[in-house]
């Protein structure tokens, strides 16, 4: 029949068609077999998860090849490594030392040129720049906050995250109060280096940012413990330097921790420029640094053997100098704008069992200072266990505060890890924010109405 419709050869050759499309069935069927017994989907996979495991696995061979292709082509000789775990971070940090531009050893120490009219130069500024006026509101002045570290990395690389977390800890504070912040980790004046690179880093500030009224230096092993008190700064509208401390214990006792320079507030005034030149001349390291240190340590009460540090400087100067300087002082301990974490880690619970934020004082600490820790060096005065535990329980102290705005709360005090503290809402906006830090009014700006 099909033989006399289409004639003996045209039907010939549709069986031999038949015949090669039956092998090439079977071939494909037998593959396909193959692949599922190797990679298929088990016992009860469907047609479709065959497919999806079948693109997965040859995809994922594909992609697990790959970086070693790169690997081979970008290292012929397997010298660079990818592994930043194992990396020789020496490799890159070589010693530029040599060239600092050297001082002639008879000259005397300075920050920079003679400056005497500083006061009348920024009067002139601030009146020819009237869109940065040093004050942002009624009593609340224009404020830097100057903070910093070693231009290397830390001793110990944990170091440089705990000056993470301190850095980040300074940012939410002054994010909330509308302070400005600057972080320097260049060395300027080679001479000063350590505790004494801030006054030559002050200097430059104070003198290229006459809109600044306040610069508040904080060293970067303290914390903002209160992330709600503002600084009360109508009381020193007639002092130019605010340093925690205590008046019997710097000008009677002569006591070389009768104040503290890891956090105070400097204004921009002549003034200003003049305690820096007159606090100066002990820095410059080497000889100048070690004689002057032994100088400290004989003349001041309770002083360790060691070279000359800015705070027995400030000590010593106001103590020998009162009269020049001491109106102009105004040493603070109604709270803590410095507060020695020593006495005050270890309270962290009772003060929350107790208090609230916004007190400042021993009842909420606005500063735990980690004085002697040295987080970033090599040796510190106490254990670096002890140190690290309670800088991290300083840090989720401070950090509560900030996370109970969103709705979240550390574990404990020693804990990374956070947990929710109220359920979300579908109506965000009515969240009550109990220390009204989202939108403190310290911080609201005023247009003028027309
Ligand atoms: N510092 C700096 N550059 C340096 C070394 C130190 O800016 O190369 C700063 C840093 O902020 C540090 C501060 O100087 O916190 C004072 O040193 P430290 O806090 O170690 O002294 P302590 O408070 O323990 O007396
Ligand atoms: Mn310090």
């Amino acid at each position: 029949m099909l033989e006399r419709c289409l004639g003996p050869r045209r039907v010939r050759q549709i069986q031999r068609a038949c015949r090669q499309g039956t092998i090439t069935f079977l071939c494909l069927f037998l593959t396909f077999v193959v692949l599922r017994g190797t990679i298929g989907a088990g016992k009860f996979g469907t047609p479709e998860q065959d497919f999806n495991e079948i693109r997965e696995h040859l995809y994922s061979r594909g992609r697990r090849v790959e970086p070693r292709r790169v690997l081979e082509e970008a290292q012929p000789e397997n010298t660079e490594s990818n592994n930043y775990a194992t990396f020789d971070i020496s490799k890159i940090l070589v010693d530029e030392g040599g060239d600092d531009e050297k001082r002639d050893p008879k000259m005397p120490y300075s920050l920079g040129p003679k400056i005497s009219d500083w006061d009348e130069q920024r009067a002139e500024w601030l009146k020819n720049n009237p869109d940065y006026p040093n004050f942002i509101g009624p009593n609340k002045p224009r404020v830097l906050l100057v903070t910093g570290s070693s231009p290397k990395p830390c001793e110990n690389p944990v170091g440089d995250h705990y000056l993470l977390k301190s850095i980040k800890n300074k940012i939410d504070y002054c994010r909330l109060h509308g302070i400005e912040i600057f972080y320097n980790m260049a060395l300027l004046d080679a001479e000063m280096a350590g505790f004494w690179a801030k006054l030559p880093l002050i200097r430059k500030l104070l003198l290229s940012h006459p809109e600044i009224e306040f610069l508040w230096w904080m060293d970067s092993d303290a914390m903002f413990t209160d992330m709600a008190f503002e600084v009360p700064w109508e009381r020193y509208k007639d002092h130019n330097f605010v340093m925690h401390g205590w008046n019997e214990m710097v000008y009677d006792e002569k006591n070389w921790i009768g104040l503290n320079t890891g956090s105070f507030l400097l204004r921009n005034c002549q003034w200003a420029l003049d305690i820096l030149d007159a606090w100066a001349p002990m820095g410059p390291k080497g000889k100048i640094r070690d004689d002057a240190g032994k100088i400290l340590t004989r003349e001041l009460k309770g002083r360790p053997v060691f070279e000359a540090d800015d705070q027995s400087a400030m000590v010593y100067l106001l103590a020998t100098e009162r009269d020049k300087w001491g109106d102009q002082v105004y040493l603070e301990n109604a709270y803590y704008l410095h507060g020695y974490w020593g006495i005050l880690v270890d309270r962290y619970e009772e003060m929350i069992e107790n208090y609230h934020p916004g007190l400042g004082d021993h009842r909420w600490p606005l500063v735990t200072h980690f004085v002697g820790c040295k987080p970033c060096g090599k040796f510190g005065d106490y254990p670096v266990e002890r140190c690290l535990r309670q800088m991290d329980r300083a840090y989720n102290f401070g950090d509560n505060q900030i996370l109970q705005m969103y709705g979240f709360t550390h574990k404990t005090l020693a804990s990374r890890r956070v947990k929710r503290v109220r359920n979300e809402s579908s109506n965000p906006l009515e969240v009550k924010d109990e220390l009204g830090l989202l939108h403190p009014s310290f911080k609201a700006i005023k247009l003028p109405t027309s």
